[in-house]
């Protein structure tokens, strides 16, 4: 399994309606080591672009969730995911929006598995 590095963000769940803080891994920055991002940080990245990065995760709000005596987790068949949008301006995270509200943007967007940083 690669690394990965994550930004923890509230998104609104599209199923639920509750905005809740959620895990977004990414494979797109630089020397991946399970850093953690926020809104407003810079990524390890090396492109000046404006962009719009599509990426998806697990719900926290609408996947079930099974009790341990480590605290709930969610299996991975009880996995639910939904598309995000990462807006990047010289390597700086703005916003991520929900689907929903990215199609209000008429932006287009980059699939980070075919795009080269
Ligand atoms: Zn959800």
């Amino acid at each position: 399994m690669g690394l990965f590095d994550s930004i923890y963000a509230e998104v609104e769940c599209p199923a639920t309606k509750t905005k809740e803080k959620q895990e977004i891994q990414i494979k797109w920055s630089q020397q991946r080591s399970l850093r953690t991002y926020k809104i407003g940080d810079v990524v390890d990245l090396d492109n000046k672009n404006t962009l719009w990065v599509k990426e998806d995760y697990v719900c926290n709000s609408c996947s079930r969730k099974t009790r341990s005596k480590f605290g709930d987790f969610i299996k991975v068949v009880d996995q639910q995911r939904h598309d995000c949008y990462i807006h990047i301006k010289n390597n700086k995270i703005l916003e991520i929006l929900t689907e929903n509200e990215f199609s209000k943007t008429k932006n287009s967007c980059i699939n980070p598995d075919n795009y080269e940083f």
